[in-house]
C-alpha cells in the first residue's frame, strides 16, 4: 500500500524537529537537556508497552521481573548519588512528585509557605497550580530584591506566624541557593516539614557543585530527572525518613500514577551511572560556562541580573532585555537565528506581564553536555550581540550558528560504547532505532 500522506507528514515533522533541535540549534532552555545515545537506547525498549502497578516484587501485574530489578536499581543509584536512604522513582514528572509530597504533608484547607514567585517558585507550588488543585493554601515568603533571594529574617517570622504544614524551597528561575538551613530550622520549630524542589539543580547536587539540601535540614526532595540531571523526562522523591517514604509510596500509586512510564527507568539508571562517573566534571563545567556567558553578555552591554553577586551560581543566566524590545520579541528574534531561549518574568515585573516580560532565562547545561566550554560561551555571547546589538539579520546569524553547532553534536560525559551494545552483549534485539 502506498504510504498515506498524513503518515509521511508525521515522520517528516519528527525528522525535521530532530535535525533542527538536535543538530542545528543552540539550545539554551534551562529546563531541558539531552540524553546520551546509551540512555536513548535503553529508553526505546518494550518496557514502554508494559504496566507494573505497585512496588517492585509486590506488583498487581505479572511479567514484571526485569522491571522490578531496574526500578530497585534506579532507587539504589539515585540514593547513592543523593546520599539519601529512600528514593521513590515512580512519579512520572516533577509536578507529580510535588503533588505526591504535598498530598502526604497537608490536607485540604491546610497551609503551605512557598518561595516567592519572583524567587523562582514553580507554578506547581502555587494555588494556581498543583497546590491549589489539592486545596492547600499558599503563603509566599518575603523576597529580598538586593540579594535576589528569600529574605531570611522576614521569612522566619512568616513561618512562625503562619505555622504551615510545610515550606517549599527550590525554583525554576534559580541563580543562587535558597537558605535551606535557616528555614528548615524555622519550619521544624513549628512542626512543619521542609520540601526542597530540586527539579532544576538535581544534576548540580549529584555533581557535588550545589549544596545537598538533605544535609542542611530538608526533610524531602522532589525533582524532575531531565533538567541539569540529563535523564529522560520523569520525576522522583527522596527522603531519609522511612515514615515519609512509606506515605509517599502509598500515595504516588494509586493517587497520581497508575502506569509509571516504565521505559524511563532504564534510561534513568544509565544516566545515574553516567553521573556517578562524570557528574562532578559535568556540573563543574556547567557552572563555569554559566558564569562565563553571563560575564561576556555583560561586557557586550546586556543587563545581566545578579552582577554584584557574581551573576550566577547555577546553570542559569537571567537577562533584563527590556531595552532590546522585551522578552517576547527578543526570544522570537533569537529563535530565528536558531538560538532557543524562553522569555521570563523578572523579580520586579508585575505578574500580569507574563505574555511580554522584561527578561529572558538562559541555561547552559545542554550545550555543556555537548562539550562546550568557556570559549564556546564567548562565541554564543557574540551571536547574541550580532542579533540584538549589531542588528544583523537573524537569518544571516542562523547560518553561522548552524556551522558552529556542527562541531558539537556528540554527547559528552558518557561512556564510549557501541550503540549495538545490547545486541552484542545479549544477542537479543533490544533497540528500536528511532533516532535520525
Ligand atoms: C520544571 C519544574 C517542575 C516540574 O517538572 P515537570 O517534570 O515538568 O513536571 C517542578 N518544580 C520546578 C522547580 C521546576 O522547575
Amino acid at each position: 500500500m502506498k504510504l498515506p500522506g498524513e503518515l509521511i507528514d508525521v515522520l517528516r515533522y519528527v525528522a525535521e524537529h530532530n535535525r533542527w533541535r538536535k543538530l542545528e540549534c543552540i539550545n539554551l532552555i534551562a529546563s531541558e537537556n539531552a540524553m546520551s545515545p546509551l540512555a536513548e537506547a535503553a529508553y526505546l525498549t518494550d518496557m514502554m508497552h508494559r504496566y507494573a502497578e505497585g512496588k517492585p516484587r509486590k506488583r498487581y501485574y505479572q511479567g514484571t521481573k526485569y522491571v522490578d530489578e531496574i526500578e530497585i536499581l534506579v532507587s539504589k543509584l539515585m540514593g547513592e548519588l543523593l546520599e539519601v536512604q529512600f528514593v521513590e522513582p515512580r512519579p512520572i514528572s516533577g509536578t507529580i512528585a510535588n503533588a505526591t509530597a504535598f498530598r502526604v504533608l497537608a490536607a485540604p484547607g491546610e497551609k503551605a509557605v512557598i518561595a516567592p514567585v519572583q524567587a523562582g517558585a514553580h507554578v506547581s507550588h502555587t494555588k494556581f497550580g498543583t497546590l491549589g488543585a489539592l486545596g492547600i493554601e499558599h503563603i509566599e515568603l518575603p523576597y529580598d530584591q538586593e540579594n535576589m533571594n528569600v529574605d531570611v529574617d522576614k521569612a522566619i517570622k512568616v513561618i512562625e506566624e503562619v505555622r504551615p504544614r510545610f515550606v517549599v524551597l527550590g525554583g525554576s528561575v534559580y541563580l543562587f541557593p535558597h537558605p535551606v538551613k535557616e528555614l528548615a530550622e524555622a519550619a521544624h520549630s513549628v512542626d512543619a516539614k521542609l520540601v526542597y524542589d530540586a527539579a532544576h539543580v538535581l544534576g548540580l547536587i549529584v555533581g557535588k557543585r550545589w549544596r545537598n539540601p538533605l544535609k542542611h535540614g530538608a526533610d524531602i526532595i522532589t525533582s524532575s530527572t531531565h533538567k541539569t540531571f540529563p535523564g529522560p523526562q520523569g520525576g522522583l522523591i527522596a527522603t531519609n525518613s522511612e515514615d515519609l517514604y512509606k506515605k509517599v509510596s502509598k500515595a504516588v500509586f494509586p493517587l497520581f500514577v497508575s502506569n509509571h512510564h516504565l521505559h524511563r527507568l532504564p534510561a534513568t539508571a544509565v544516566t545515574a551511572i553516567e553521573m556517578k562517573y562524570f557528574g562532578e566534571a559535568y556540573a563543574d563545567q556547567i557552572i563555569r560556562n554559566a558564569k562565563r556567558l553571563a560575564e561576556k553578555l555583560h561586557e557586550y552591554g546586556f543587563k545581566v541580573l545578579g552582577e554584584h553577586l557574581g551573576f550566577t551560581q547555577s546553570h542559569q543566566v537571567v537577562v533584563d532585555i527590556k531595552n532590546f524590545g522585551g522578552g517576547a520579541k527578543v526570544a522570537k528574534l533569537l529563535e530565528e537565528a536558531n538560538i532557543i531561549v524562553n522569555k521570563n518574568l523578572l523579580p520586579y515585573d508585575p505578574p500580569d506581564a507574563i505574555k511580554d516580560p522584561s527578561g529572558i532565562r538562559i541555561g547552559v547545561q545542554e550545550m555543556t553536555r555537548y562539550g562546550m566550554k568557556e570559549s564556546e560561551m564567548d562565541v554564543i555571547a557574540e551571536f547574541f550581540k550580532k542579533v540584538l546589538v549589531d542588528g544583523k539579520k537573524p537569518e544571516e546569524v542562523r547560518k553561522e550558528v548552524i556551522e558552529f553547532r556542527k562541531n558539537y553534536t556528540e554527547v559528552k560525559y558518557t561512556f564510549d560504547a557501541d550503540l549495538n551494545l545490547f545486541e552484542a552483549l545479549f544477542r537479543i534485539p533490544m533497540i528500536i532505532d528511532l533516532r535520525f
